[in-house]
C-alpha cells in the first residue's frame, strides 16, 4: 500500500489570527517536499497538524486512506526534528535515540541494538553513553535525526533542522540529510526560508505566502517559471517590471515604463491589463546574442550605469530610459567588462521573460 500524504482544505486559526488559510497538498511516498516561504507565512503550523501538535480549525489530514486528523502525535507514524534539537539534556545519547522505543515499551535489549544501529547510520557510532553537552552542534542534530528516524516513521517532518548550524555544515548537511532520505526511502515534508536549502534538497517546493499555496513545482519550475510576483521576487534575484498588457495581432507587449517587453498573446488577458514579468539577471547578455536565432529574441538599447565586481560573476545595472534592467555575466577576464556610461545593446531569449499573473 502506498501512503500518499494528503493535507486536505486544512485551516488553522489562532484566536483572530489565521495562520493557515485553505492549503492542499499531497506528498507522494519516499518524496522530498519543502515548504518554503517567509516568516510567519504559515509553514510551522502546517507542519504541526501533520505531526499532531496542533489540530487544524477545518480540512483533514490522511496517510493513505488513514484519517489522523485527530490522532496523537506519538500514534501517528510521523516523526518530527526541531531547529532546536529539543534533546533531553540531562540524559544520555543513547537514552535520548532510544526514547521513542522506550515509549512504545520495546525491550532493552532490541532497544540497545536498535539505538546502535541509528548511530551507525549518521555515522556517530559508539557514542551512546556521553553527554548532549559533550556534543557539537552539528553532532546535536544528527542525534536528534537518529531519535526522530528510530521509530521508523513513514512520514519525517523536519522544521528548519539545519537553522543552527553555521553555513559550511550547514552545506555539509544538506547534502547528507538528502542523501539518507533517499537511502530510506522515507516520505520527508520540509519546513524552510532558506530558499537556496529548498531547491538544493527538494523534489518538490510548495511556497507558502500568508497562509496560503503560491505555487507548487519542481525547483527547475519553481526557479525557472515562477507563476506570481511573490514567487519571482522570493526565489532568487531578478527583474521584475509592472505594465500594461497590449495585444498587437497574433504578438503582445507590457509597456513597462520606458520598456516595451514582447510576450506571445495571451488568451486570459485584456487589452490594457495591468501585468508584470520578470526576467533573471542571468538570462540576459550584454551585446544582441541571446535568443535561439528564430527571431524571438528581445533586444534593448541601454547605457551602462554600474558594474558590481563579485569574483566569478559581476552584476551590470543597465538603463533603459529610466527603466534599470541588472543582468550577470559571468567574469572569465575583467577586461571584458562593461565601463559605467558607455552605451550598451542588451538582449535575452523571450522564451525567459516570465508574464506573472499573480
Ligand atoms: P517562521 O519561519 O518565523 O517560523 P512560519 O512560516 O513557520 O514562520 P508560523 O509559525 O506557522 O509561521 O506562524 C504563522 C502565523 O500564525 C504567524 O502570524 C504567527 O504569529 C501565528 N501563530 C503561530 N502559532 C501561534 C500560536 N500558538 N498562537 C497565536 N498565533 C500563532
Amino acid at each position: 500500500m502506498t501512503s500518499t500524504l494528503h493535507v486536505d482544505s486544512v485551516t488553522k486559526d489562532f484566536g483572530s489570527v489565521r495562520a493557515v488559510e485553505d492549503v492542499s497538498f499531497t506528498v507522494d511516498e519516499g518524496k522530498f517536499v519543502t515548504l518554503l516561504g517567509p516568516s510567519g507565512c504559515g509553514k510551522t503550523t502546517t507542519l504541526r497538524m501533520i505531526a499532531g501538535f496542533e489540530t487544524p480549525t477545518e480540512g483533514r489530514v490522511r496517510l493513505g486512506d488513514h484519517d489522523i486528523t485527530m490522532e496523537e502525535p506519538y500514534l501517528r507514524p510521523t516523526s518530527m526534528v526541531f531547529q532546536s534539537y529539543a534533546l533531553f539534556p540531562h540524559k544520555t545519547v543513547g537514552e535520548n535515540v532510544g526514547f521513542g522505543l522506550k515509549m512504545r515499551d520495546v525491550p532493552a535489549d532490541e532497544r540497545s541494538d536498535r539505538i546502535a544501529k541509528m548511530l551507525d547510520l549518521i555515522e556517530l557510532p559508539g557514542i551512546e553513553d556521553r553527554g548532549i553537552d559533550e556534543l557539537s552542534g552539528g553532532q546535536q542534530q544528527r542525534v536528534a535525526l537518529a531519535r526522530a528516524l528510530i521509530t521508523e516513521p513513514e512520514v519525517l517532518l523536519l522544521d528548519e533542522p539545519l537553522g543552527a548550524l553555521d553555513l559550511k555544515l550547514r552545506k555539509n548537511m544538506q547534502v547528507e540529510l538528502k542523501n539518507l532520505q533517499e537511502e530510506l526511502g522515507i516520505t520527508f515534508v520540509y519546513v524552510t526560508h532558506d530558499q537556496e536549502e529548498a531547491l538544493t534538497m527538494s523534489d518538490e517546493i510548495i511556497i507558502l505566502n500568508e497562509g496560503e499555496i503560491e505555487q507548487r513545482g519542481t525547483p527547475t519550475e519553481i526557479y525557472e517559471s515562477p507563476r506570481t510576483r511573490f514567487v519571482a521576487d522570493f526565489i532568487g534575484d531578478t527583474n521584475l517590471l509592472d505594465g500594461t498588457y497590449v495585444e498587437n495581432g497574433n504578438a503582445a507587449i507590457v509597456e513597462c515604463g520606458s520598456v516595451d517587453v514582447p510576450i506571445d498573446s495571451l488568451s486570459a488577458a485584456t487589452d490594457g491589463q495591468s501585468l508584470s514579468v520578470s526576467i533573471r539577471p542571468e538570462k540576459i547578455a550584454l551585446g544582441d546574442g541571446a535568443g535561439n536565432g528564430n527571431g524571438n529574441s528581445v533586444t534593448l538599447r541601454g547605457e551602462v550605469e554600474d558594474v558590481i565586481y563579485q569574483g566569478n560573476v559581476a552584476k551590470v545595472h543597465v538603463t533603459i530610459d529610466g527603466t534599470e534592467l541588472v543582468l550577470e555575466q559571468q567574469v572569465i577576464d575583467t577586461v571584458n567588462l562593461p565601463t559605467p556610461g558607455s552605451e550598451c545593446t542588451i538582449s535575452w531569449d523571450q522564451e525567459n521573460t516570465n508574464v506573472l499573473t499573480g
